[in-house]
């Protein structure tokens, strides 16, 4: 991101005495914690702060609900209607943005905060860095540009982020750099090992039974173009419904899935309430998946990615398998 793109966000935010926040509809850890995190730091300077991920009447998903700041998220319908200043997180496109999208096209000045490769530059300024971590990294260095302190619950919201999206700083976007920032976080007096559990270890029982089902179901095809491994499977509604799961505690099956050596890319299919299929992508590989995801409607990352589709689950396969060949 360009000095001068900072110095102007800077300048915007500034002199802006309402700040209307926004990240993507089905929040992780990057995406809330970026939001809530700058939310954090700008009420404590007087503004008046309003937030959302535009979803009408939303709950916040059960391993985010820890995180500081949650009395900033308004719902859709509370939401300033054309905001002096709106700032996006984590949000490669305007629908990302859910019911807030609209919104966005009307505020008077949108600064669109991301990381993502797909990124359309939706904003009337874009501070967008493919090659930053997280979200939450960027977030870090506008809070720092800004002047502004970072408290513990500001770091703890930054490092949800930080941590969600380097995959524990296991994924190749961990640097020294990122963990200069965790550094930093963790001096304020905040403590991993409860974020850790917050995120990944709270899980209800009815998540082990879920995931069985799961893995009873992984399909493993070793000769998926050029010696390309495949592993997937699938979870349905029903399969939430009998054990009283919400759809965000299966997001994280796909890191279990993805741990076999025998496939570069692993994939799983998530019903979701609607009835609509989620499609989580990760690759090992040279294999861009976010080029793949995005002929199918999605986007993402060139080692995470995923797209929605309203086809059963085999039609689904078949797609993306004749992608996957072409691509490899
Ligand atoms: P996940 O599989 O964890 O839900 O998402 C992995 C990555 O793919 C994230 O960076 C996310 O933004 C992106 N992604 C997942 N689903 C979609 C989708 O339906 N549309 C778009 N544009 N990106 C998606
Ligand atoms: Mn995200
Ligand atoms: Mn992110």
């Amino acid at each position: 991101v360009p000095g001068r793109d900072w110095d102007r966000a800077v300048e915007l935010v500034s002199s802006a005495e309402e700040v209307a926040l926004a990240c993507h509809i089905s929040p992780d850890g990057d995406a809330l914690g970026s939001t809530l995190a700058v939310g954090l730091a700008l009420r404590a300077v007087g503004k008046r702060v309003v937030a959302s991920f535009g979803e009408r009447g939303f709950t916040v998903p059960r391993l985010l609900r820890f995180l500081p700041g949650q009395d900033l998220l308004v719902d859709p319908d509370d939401y300033p209607a054309a905001p002096e200043l709106m700032i996006s997180f984590d949000a490669p496109t305007a629908d990302r943005l859910g019911e807030l999208a609209r919104v966005a096209g009307k505020a008077r000045e949108l600064v669109v905060v991301d990381h993502h490769p797909s990124h359309v530059g939706f904003g009337t300024l874009n501070l967008v860095d493919p090659g930053a971590a997280a979200t939450a990294v960027l977030a870090e260095e506008l809070i720092r540009r800004l002047g502004l302190p970072v408290d513990r619950d500001i770091a703890t919201c930054l490092y949800a982020g930080l941590v969600t999206d380097t995959g524990s700083f296991r994924h190749s976007s961990t640097t020294s750099e990122v963990h200069a920032m965790a550094g930093r976080l963790i001096a304020t007096g905040l403590n991993p090992e409860e974020i850790a559990r917050e995120l990944w270890d709270r899980s209800p029982f009815g998540y082990l039974r879920v995931l069985g089902l799961a893995l009873e179901r992984v399909v493993l095809e070793p000769e998926t173009g050029d010696g390309l491994g495949l592993v997937w499977t699938y979870v349905t509604r029903d399969d939430r419904a009998a054990y009283g799961l919400p759809y965000h505690e299966v997001e994280g099956i796909i890191d279990v899935v993805r741990r076999t050596d025998d496939a570069d890319v692993a994939v799983i299919l998530k019903e979701d309430d609607g009835g609509a299929w989620q499609v989580s992508t990760r690759s090992k590989g040279g294999i861009d998946l976010s080029r793949v995801c995005a002929t199918l409607g999605g986007g993402g990352h060139a080692k995470a990615a995923g797209f929605t589709s309203h086809q059963p689950v085999e039609q689904t396969m078949a797609a993306f398998r004749a992608l996957l060949r072409r691509a490899a």
